[in-house]
């Protein structure tokens, strides 16, 4: 990491956002590219509103403090009047963080809402921290994930030509996986589990495609290039040993999919087989479930996933177990008609009560209680000056 570059960065975005926004006006800053900005903008503009949204997850202190930076940026989320995670775990893990490095103390902790407690799964918790205090200042704390804008994933659902990809896989069952080329998506593990699923189940070949959809987000970041290396090797290896001149197992697809087009594949697919080996929600999984006006399609998810908090419906799986992975698979391409239709019903529930209207809302609400104690505290300071 090129640290002195982070911080000319972040320094440039606060400078440009103190500039521009208005007195005590509200500051929505998103993700750790711009970890230094709260900070950064609380020296430029101390009576803003400032809150910060986490999309990747918030690892624990023995993970998260091998960070050389973390006092660094730790103490600039401090700055925030409101930290922002997906889920309960992650709001969990700042507060162990931040009291692993400063005079930090948790002064409210919330029940979680039991339809967000899914008994036994890796990212599960009971209950979250929703007020911290820190030099004197109280920082809420939030956990709500990002959803997805339902109502237009259904409009394009239903209007979406699914039939042509259904009639050229004939009686095959499709199974469709989507993600970023990143080591986090676990693309190399989930082919393997196919091979291994191929081989084990030779009933299977010829009757079942991979659809593996992994985009680079950015073709010049060299990091990235050894996990595309990984996924088209394992592809080539696995079509090179299964396939015939009328079947390939696997169709690789390198380029990103126009959402309308991806949206023709999630109601094609039998399975949507979404394991990363860590993400801090997943939105592939979400709009699945949002497109499926069929009540049809079955979700196999990863543990690991922030969505499986929510999701917890879809047939869990845990991505570093080899066995726990192939007898996902197998479970969704073998499911009976009724329990696909059920689980589906239950996922889609989910998916419309935290789409991203409601997650807007529930943010909006956090960055109008942090306004009103602000206030309340300027109040304060003036009646003691007088
Ligand atoms: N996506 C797309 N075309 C593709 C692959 C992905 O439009 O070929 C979109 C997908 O619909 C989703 C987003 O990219 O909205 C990926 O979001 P997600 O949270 O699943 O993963 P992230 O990349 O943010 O970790």
């Amino acid at each position: 990491m090129d640290w002195p570059t982070f911080r000319e960065v972040n320094w440039a975005f606060a400078e440009a956002t103190a500039r521009e926004a208005s007195k005590g006006a509200r500051v929505w800053v998103h993700d750790y590219n711009l970890w230094l900005v709260p900070g950064y903008l609380r020296q430029l503009r101390p009576n803003l509103v400032i809150s910060f949204f986490h999309h990747t997850p918030f690892p624990a202190a023995d993970m998260f403090n091998v960070l050389p930076w973390r006092r660094e940026i730790v103490e600039s989320l401090l700055a925030c009047d409101v930290v922002g995670f997906h889920i309960p775990r992650s709001a969990a893990n700042f507060l162990s963080v931040a009291r692993s490095l400063f005079d930090v103390t948790g002064i409210e902790r919330a029940d979680v809402d039991p339809d967000l407690v899914s008994e036994g799964t890796a990212l599960s918790e009971r209950s979250a921290p929703t007020l911290i205090e820190y030099d004197g200042r109280q920082i809420a704390i939030s956990a709500s994930a990002v959803g997805v804008a339902t109502d237009f994933v259904e409009e394009r659902a239903r209007d979406a030509a699914a039939e042509e990809v259904r009639r050229e896989m004939g009686d095959m069952q499709l199974i469709l996986s989507v993600g970023r080329t990143d080591y986090t998506k676990g693309g190399v593990e989930q082919l393997q589990s196919f091979e291994r699923v191929l081989e084990a189940n030779p009933q299977l070949i010829g009757k079942v495609r991979l659809m593996h959809v992994s985009v680079s987000a950015n073709r010049n970041m060299t990091a990235y290039e050894d996990t595309q290396a990984g996924i088209e090797e394992t592809a080539g290896r696995i079509n090179g040993r299964f396939g015939t001149l009328e079947w390939q197992p696997i169709t690789l697809i390198s380029r990103a999919i126009p959402f309308d087009d991806l949206i023709k594949y999630y109601l094609a697919a039998d399975v949507a087989w979404i394991t990363p080996l860590a993400d801090g929600m997943n939105l592939v999984c979400k709009e699945y479930v949002a497109s499926r006006v069929d009540g049809d399609g079955v979700l196999v998810l990863s543990e690991f996933a922030g969505a499986a908090v929510e999701l917890n419906s879809a047939v869990i799986t845990n991505p570093f177990s080899n066995l726990s992975m192939d007898q996902a698979n197998l479970h969704a391409l073998q499911m009976a008609p009724e329990e696909r239709r059920e689980r589906m019903a239950a996922l889609r529930r989910m998916v419309q009560r935290y789409s991203v209207a409601a997650w807007g809302k529930d943010q909006q609400a956090k960055f109008e209680r942090a306004a009103q104690r602000r206030l309340a505290l300027a109040e304060i300071a003036e009646v003691k000056s007088a």
